[in-house]
């Protein structure tokens, strides 16, 4: 990994002789306490997001192959041995394309619910399949994963926050209609990969059958551009610094147009359209950070904008 030392932000609050040392020190912490988060892939043709810090990972379902998996992560300087467990979120085939060959070959255990393992038909070792409930915090070393309820028609659909040193990431895809959950879950997260599957117009119009159209938009779907962007707006944490819009249709939507329509109303945000094709850039997520004049304090009362590292 190589490191960039950012020319703004925090440079201005050291004022004495030792400000280059104090400017290093301030990496190694923000780097030790950074969650690094991609897309390795985003839509109904597979999902899989990634999320760790410098040791260990999660991965948020395993919709690619395991071969395409692999790649995209080697292409990214990521390591399959820092994956210490796969949650997943439901069981459409977009999520769990690759999960056998991912599990099996690497020997990663998989959270699942129960009703979700029934439903997948899949045959994971059992030493490797490990029961999550909603709301019941599972560690994965120093990552904390919580799952909640969603709207999606599934047999037990769940989204997602992982959290690691006072960092809030977010996973919330396939999500008919948003519900008070999510709204809470957003507002703690610092960054959030968010379904931003169709527009309404796109959708309409398009030539999907009617049924499907509304199965789509019938609550127990998919969120359309207008409804991740109303949560976006509405529910949006000032320490928000990072949005990935996921699950874009390819027949129903317009990534251009998304990330122009979410840009709009960024607000400080750095908005990313996950791509179905590819994955996304690795970016590092820090907390807020408090400085005095010796030591820096994580607190979530904004004093600063976080630092900007570049790291892949
Ligand atoms: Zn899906
Ligand atoms: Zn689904």
């Amino acid at each position: 990994m190589q490191l960039m030392v950012p020319s703004t932000s925090v440079r201005h609050v050291f004022t004495n002789s030792d400000q280059l040392i104090r400017i290093n020190e301030m990496k190694v912490i923000f780097v030790e306490m950074s969650l690094f988060i991609t897309s390795l892939n985003s839509g109904s043709n597979g999902n899989c997001y990634y999320i760790g810090n410098d040791t260990e990972a999660v991965l948020v379902d395993a919709g690619l192959s395991c071969r395409e998996t692999e790649k995209r992560m080697r292409l990214l300087g990521l390591q399959m041995s820092r994956v210490k467990a796969i949650f997943i979120s439901h069981e459409h085939t977009d999520h769990i394309r690759g999960l056998a060959g991912i599990a099996g070959k690497y020997g990663i255990p998989v959270y699942i619910t129960s009703h979700t393992s029934v439903n997948c038909n899949l045959h994971l070792k059992k030493e490797l399949v490990c029961e999550f409930s909603p709301y019941k915090t599972v560690d994965i070393g120093a990552l904390s994963i919580t799952a909640f309820p969603k709207y999606h028609d599934a047999a037990d659909p769940h989204s997602f926050i992982i959290t690691c040193n006072h960092i809030t990431i977010g996973v919330f895809t396939d999500i008919g209609a948003p519900c008070e959950r999510l709204v809470k879950y957003f507002g703690q997260c610092h960054a959030a990969f968010l379904e931003a599957n169709y527009d309404e117009e796109l959708l309409e119009n398009g030539r999907y059958p009617r049924f499907l159209k509304n199965r789509i938009r019938g609550g127990m779907g998919h969120l359309s551009n207008r409804q991740a962007l109303e949560i976006f707006t509405t529910h949006r944490p000032p320490f928000m610094t990072h949005l990935l819009l996921s699950h874009l249709s390819k027949d129903n939507n317009d990534p251009q147009k998304v990330q122009q329509l979410f840009d709009d109303h960024a607000n400080g945000t750095k908005i990313i359209v996950a791509s179905r094709y590819e994955q996304s850039a690795v970016y590092a997520i820090q907390p807020y950070v408090v400085v005095t004049a010796q030591t820096p304090v994580i607190n979530h009362a904004v004093v600063l904008r976080p630092m900007q590292l570049s790291l892949f």
